[in-house]
């Protein structure tokens, strides 16, 4: 029998500094994708299976983080990304009840949604845009102008292109962004950016069209560093970085998505920049180190509060 007490579970959010400013990780909550081989058609299954044991991983049961990373510059708060939402005929309805967790977590964080200055989009994929309204259809962040590629914004808000998509959840790619983006559209709340398009202090777009197409990362410096927030350029922290060839069965276009991952790692690594990867294990902030013809990565460690009571001085 043990005699601790039950487990506490850590908060749903982290926060750490940046140079000057300050940072915050909420969670969106897990997504629970099933078996990894299924999401790469590229790859010989047993290789992708070989790959997730030989790092304690399972490979029947993947499960992605959705790290929403929030900014304050001391000017401006920026906010990269939104998480699945809470629609039950969209984001949760179709990722489940673990997931549409960011605006209970960014209350829990001290952060009001009203006073989030810009939502940043990687891109206007359903874990990444869906949760900037509510389910009907009222923008969760009243007071936020919305960037994201025009790119982006024109295709996956086409509803022209509901009838040529395969699949239900395909056309709810669509129907999804649809409903998420016009509200803001039509109040005049949405800011196009082009490559290298400065979204706040210190923070510019970098156009990494593959995965989607008007994929964005962003380059986030203060005090001479740089974090590199980088959407779904890759969505796992061992598959995609020991093997970026592979190609995710959700990429837009395959190969250059492929081109884009091998472009930003070599980014990041050249640089030495940090990454904050959404998909990546809470709260998704690390770096890169050099391993065979991929990477391996390196989270990094976050600082703790001290306890208030004094520590016990030694005799
Ligand atoms: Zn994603």
């Amino acid at each position: 029998m043990s005699a601790h007490p039950p487990t506490d579970r850590p908060a749903p959010y982290a926060r750490f500094r940046h140079g000057s400013f300050e940072c915050t990780v909420v969670s969106d909550g897990l997504l629970e994708m099933g078996p990894a081989r299924d999401n790469f058609p590229t790859a010989d299954p047993a290789e992708v299976d070989a790959l997730l044991v030989q790092h304690h991983l399972s490979p029947e049961a993947v499960r992605l983080n959705e790290n929403i990373l929030v900014v304050d510059t001391g000017a401006e708060l920026v906010q990269f990304d939104t998480g699945v939402g809470t629609d039950p005929a969209l984001g949760r309805g179709f990722f489940g009840p673990g997931t549409g967790q960011a605006l209970p977590a960014l209350r829990m964080a001290g952060i009001d949604p009203g006073d989030i200055d810009v939502i940043a989009l990687t891109h206007a994929h359903p874990d990444h845009a869906w949760g900037l309204v509510d389910p009907d259809g009222r923008p969760l962040y009243p007071n936020a102008v919305v960037a994201l590629h025009r790119a982006e914004f024109d295709h996956w808000t086409d509803l022209g292109r509901v009838a040529d998509a395969p699949d239900e959840h395909r056309k709810d790619h669509f129907r999804g962004a649809h409903k998420n983006l016009v509200p803001y559209a039509e109040a005049g709340r949405i800011r196009f950016l082009d490559d290298g398009a400065e979204v706040a202090s210190g923070i510019t777009a970098v156009a990494t069209p593959g995965h989607s197409p008007g994929h964005l990362v962003y380059r986030i410096t203060s005090g001479g560093a740089t974090i590199v927030c980088w959407g779904d350029l890759c969505h796992h922290q061992v598959l995609l970085l020991q093997r970026p060839d592979w190609a995710f069965q959700f990429d837009f276009h395959g190969p250059d998505a492929t081109a884009q991952r091998r472009r930003v790692y070599e980014m990041v690594d050249g640089g030495r920049h940090a990454v904050l990867g959404y998909h990546f294990p809470f709260p998704g902030l690390g770096h890169l180190r050099r391993d065979g013809d991929g990477y391996a990565w390196l989270p990094s460690e976050l600082e703790r509060a001290v306890p208030a009571e004094p520590a016990a001085v030694r005799p």
